[in-house]
């Protein structure tokens, strides 16, 4: 019965009054594409690259042979939205020919667009195979870069899309804290953020996301990430620009409550989540959200936040 319940809630995401918050998927291939569209997803939040590169230790995969993959995903969603990420390759996904064997904290060393500025023939290959992969599709094409952590990174990135004559709008990942402290001043080079939280606490609570002995600190309902997650949404808002999110928090129902309740401006998770957090947000009202984000953010730990948002929104 609640199955039947949640598939016959489709349609777009928005509060109970109508604030609407795109509900987007993440995904690791064309693979993942069937769920999306079965789950009513508007679009692709977060397309992670690095599938392509996994096959072949020794060097990146032909622009062809991307092109074809990156195609059968943005055919999967005519008129709707993409969000490409350009491949994140070191820390947890370490690439043999690209990520730096001897680096004693691989996670602060070069990885991500870091890798990508090293090795500029990767990122232009990416580049022009997305190119050449939208041309001619009517799908809205956005492409951003994992671990952007200042303006300089962001400018090099929206100058290597310009230069692969790609038409699309150009975004930064918000998963390193000083991104979000200076959201601002990122968004004079790109056109919009997105925050992956899992990066985001990783970094902010320097707790290992691979670690579970420090999973406590990884929680993403820790205050401390919801200030950050304010402080990017708030400038985003004030650049005129969006701030969405498709880190793992995303998929919590409560807290995609929560999170629209700090202004963030659309949700990518992975499909299975999309029924429940389409169902939750539908339940209430925008100033709501608005109020449980602000109890959240008033407490001092990530199990107080939960309850302190769960007994706004039940109207205790
Ligand atoms: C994140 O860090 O939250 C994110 C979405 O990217 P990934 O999990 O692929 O590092
Ligand atoms: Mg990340």
């Amino acid at each position: 019965e609640r199955k039947a319940a949640l598939a016959a809630a489709v349609g777009p995401g928005a509060t109970s009054d109508g604030h609407k918050v795109p509900l987007l998927a993440n995904v690791g291939g064309p693979a993942d594409v069937a769920a999306a569209v079965e789950a009513g997803a508007e679009g692709v939040g977060l397309f992670r690259t690095e599938f392509l590169f996994l096959d072949d230790s020794k060097k990146a995969p032909s622009e062809d042979k991307q092109v074809e993959a990156y195609r059968k995903v943005l055919e999967a969603f005519p008129q709707g939205r993409v969000v490409v990420r350009v491949l994140d390759a070191g820390a947890d996904k370490p690439l043999e020919f690209l990520t730096p064997a001897d680096e004693p904290n691989p996670a602060l060393g070069v990885r991500g667009l870091r890798t990508l500025l090293d090795h500029p023939e990767v990122l232009r290959t990416q580049l022009r195979a997305l190119a050449t992969a939208a041309s001619g599709l009517p799908v809205y094409l956005e492409v951003m870069a994992p671990m952007v952590a200042d303006r300089a990174d962001a400018k090099a990135f929206a100058e290597a899309c310009r230069e692969a004559g790609l038409q699309a709008k150009f975004g930064a990942m918000v998963e390193i804290p000083s991104a979000a402290l200076r959201a601002r001043s990122i968004l004079q080079e790109v056109e919009f953020l997105s925050l992956g939280t899992n990066d985001l606490a990783q970094y902010t609570f320097a707790a290992d996301r691979q670690v579970g002995a420090v999973s406590r600190l990884q929680d993403p309902w820790q205050p401390a990430l919801l200030d950050l997650v304010a402080l990017a949404a708030e400038s985003a808002k004030a650049e005129g620009k969006s701030c969405g999110v498709c880190g793992e928090a995303a998929s919590d129902p409560l807290l995609a409550c929560v999170l629209t309740g700090l202004g963030v401006t659309s949700l990518s998770m992975g499909a299975a989540a999309i029924p429940y957090v389409r169902a939750t947000l539908a339940k209430y009202t925008l100033a709501q959200c608005e109020r449980a984000a602000a109890a959240a953010r008033a407490t001092d730990s990530a199990e107080e936040a939960r309850l302190a948002a769960q007994a706004v929104l039940s109207g205790e």
